[in-house]
């Protein structure tokens, strides 16, 4: 599985459609402060089911969505697609029947949040799930934001815990078995 698109509208500075092609060997964004690096890992972030505003920096999930500029009205929603090369086909079960997979989100405002693959309603626990085996996915130790070097120092062991179990990639068992143990 390999992220090789991810496609911006309404979400955060990003008011227009924008289009970053993940080319394989991309190492880096640069840009001035302020111009939207974090944002866009915010994007991939939020994508993958992201579920804590805090983590978006913001106070409510809704603050995602471009919130206004001084020539252009605030929008209504926000939506972020990743297109994922799946040819390899290591897509979980249940998303293994295409070798391109489309996962996109959009929060409307006052209607929450809706996840669609290759076009097909599905739940967040689903998103959950295509991503839990990865070592990837919103709560992934390689998406590491600005200050949460600082935060892992100072984390409580148990907390501490959890994240190097999500990057030996077993905390998508933990998943798998609690969805075992609700049926
Ligand atoms: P730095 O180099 O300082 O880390 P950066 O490139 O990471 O900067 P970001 O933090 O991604 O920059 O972008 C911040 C910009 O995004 C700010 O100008 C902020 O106003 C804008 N922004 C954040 N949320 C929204 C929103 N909901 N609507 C409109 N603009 C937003
Ligand atoms: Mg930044």
């Amino acid at each position: 599985m390999r992220f090789t698109r991810l496609r911006l509208t309404g979400f955060k500075s990003f008011v227009d459609p924008t289009d970053l092609i993940i080319a394989e060997g991309l190492t880096g964004v640069v840009g001035p402060n302020g111009c939207g690096k974090s944002n866009l890992l915010e994007a991939l972030r939020w994508v993958m089911g992201e579920t804590r505003a805090k983590a978006m920096r913001g106070a409510g999930m809704e603050d995602v969505i471009f919130a206004g500029a001084s020539a252009r009205a605030a929008r209504n929603f926000a939506e972020v697609a990743l297109t994922i090369d799946n040819a390899d086909r290591l897509a979980p079960a249940g998303f293994n029947d295409a070798d391109s997979l489309d996962v996109v989100r959009r929060i409307t405002r006052d209607a929450g949040s809706a996840y669609k693959v290759n076009g097909k309603d599905v739940r967040a626990r689903d998103i959950q799930m295509l991503f839990a085996d990865a070592s990837t996915g919103a709560h992934s130790p390689s998406l590491v934001r600005q200050g949460q070097i600082s935060e892992l120092i100072n984390a409580k062991p148990t907390a501490r815990r959890r994240i190097l179990e999500e990057a030996a990639g077993i905390s998508g068992l933990y998943q798998r078995r609690h969805e075992a143990e609700l049926k």
